[in-house]
């Protein structure tokens, strides 16, 4: 897919990437899954439309009242004041009244209740004075008002959703109120993760001197949920060649893709990408951000690959930023654009020229709308607290030097993935 960059160990030769150049690469490489699933809606929650869905009915089906009130014929509007009607009986939503309706006459009529036949207007109960079986209004009303008009949501025939549509909570309604149980979606992709490290130890497991808790395969684990996927969790494999080789493979052949999180750099027992090389397939690149500027992309035995750094923030930047466009190529997505914004940022922050940093930020709106970002504090990459009190990137490009209090900067909010 793609090829080694030979100048991996000379960093100083090595062309740095930016965001775009590397998110495009992502992108080419990716093919959609193929497949379909043919699924009930609820199951297809999350997961990407494979064909168009076309309506077979009206929404809504018949006229109906849009209040609480009374059905009658506009034609009486015409009258002098004060209109009294005879009320000559009741339509309830599901159950309507068949009988017929004079000029002189009214029905009671709920919301959702199909309009009787000769009755074109709805008057709020509110604005009718009722006795016994007559009611009495005034004739400052317009005509076909609070009456829903058959396919005035969804016409016959219409499409309702596109294919490449990500089945979101309302689409579960919608196909639902146009009588659709079951829908083609692509197949569910299947992603496979581990983490690297000699000195991770999982959950329950005693820290030794040396040891940290593996928290990757956790932010991992919520990103990757979030983002509809099927996982599959090959936990910690040590800083092992025969092992971290093996687990590779079978991760290859049984998923749609793999990510990996440390080991990709450049230190001793950095194994994963001293396989990786030999397999020519996956280029190491260096890309001109922080966190996260090393970054293994390619493919093992055609399954796209990713490499990700080991630092906690480093893994959670690289997963937000390229790998979730992957897997929503993967799934078949339609683009969809990151919101950007621009905010006031409230304290300085350090930057040095030469990377885009993606710094981790707080926004909020002031009482008078403004929008106003703060920095979460201390911004290693290891610093995973940030992470958990942020809401948003902020954004500082790549010949920025350090910003000043006060000043506008650009803010990518988090979507519902972190
Ligand atoms: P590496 O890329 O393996 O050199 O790791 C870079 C840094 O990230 C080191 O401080 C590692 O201990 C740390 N690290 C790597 N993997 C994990 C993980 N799964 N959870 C927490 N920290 C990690
Ligand atoms: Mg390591």
């Amino acid at each position: 897919m793609t090829n080694i960059n030979d100048c991996f160990n000379n960093a100083h030769q090595t062309p740095l990437l930016t965001v775009e150049q590397t998110l495009e690469q992502i992108k080419n490489a990716i093919e959609p899954i193929k497949s379909t699933d043919k699924q009930m809606i609820r199951d297809a929650l999350g997961q990407t439309l494979a064909e168009n869905v076309i309506s077979d009915i009206n929404v809504p089906p018949h006229r109906n009242s849009a209040m609480d009130g009374y059905a009658i014929n506009s034609e009486i509007l015409a009258s002098a004041e004060p209109i009294t009607l005879a009320v000559v009986g009741t339509a309830f939503a599901g159950t309507p009244f068949q009988g017929k309706v004079s000029v002189n006459e009214c029905v009671r009529i709920m919301t959702g209740a199909m309009m009787p036949q000769d009755c074109d207007t709805v008057i709020m109960q509110e604005d009718a004075q009722r006795s016994d079986d007559l009611i009495r209004i005034s004739n400052q009303h317009l005509k076909a008002q609070n009456v829903r008009h058959p396919g005035e949501d969804i016409e016959k025939g219409a499409v309702v959703l596109h294919a490449g549509k990500q089945i979101s909570p309302a689409d579960l309604g919608l196909l639902s109120s146009i009588g659709v149980s079951e829908v083609t979606t692509y197949r569910k992709p299947k992603i496979a993760f581990f983490s690297t490290g000699d000195e991770l130890k999982s959950l329950g497991q005693t820290l030794q001197a040396g040891d940290i808790y593996d928290s990757n395969r956790y932010t991992l684990y919520g990103m990757l949920k979030k983002m509809d996927v099927e996982l599959l969790d090959l936990g910690v494999i040590a800083d092992d060649k025969t092992l971290i080789k093996e687990t590779l493979e079978n991760a290859a052949n049984s998923a749609d893709m793999i990510l990996t999180s440390g080991g990709a750099s450049v230190g001793e027992a950095d194994y994963v990408s001293e396989i990786l090389q030999e397999s020519g397939k996956v280029n190491f690149w260096k890309i001109a951000m922080k966190p996260g500027k090393p970054l293994a992309f390619g493919s093992i035995n055609q399954t796209p690959y990713f490499g990700l750094p080991g630092n906690p923030v480093s893994v959670m930047a690289t997963c937000y930023l390229f790998v979730q466009p992957a897997i929503s190529r993967l799934k078949g997505l339609d683009d969809s654009q990151q919101l950007s914004l621009k905010a006031k940022c409230i304290h300085s922050l350090k930057k040095v020229a030469g990377r885009t940093d993606f710094q981790r930020g707080i926004l909020k709106q002031t009482a008078t709308g403004e929008l106003i970002v703060d920095t979460t504090g201390l911004q290693g990459s290891h610093i995973l607290t940030s992470m958990s009190v942020a809401n948003c990137f902020i954004v500082i490009p790549q010949d920025s030097g350090n910003v000043e209090a006060g000043e506008t900067v650009e803010v990518l909010p988090f979507n519902g993935i972190i």
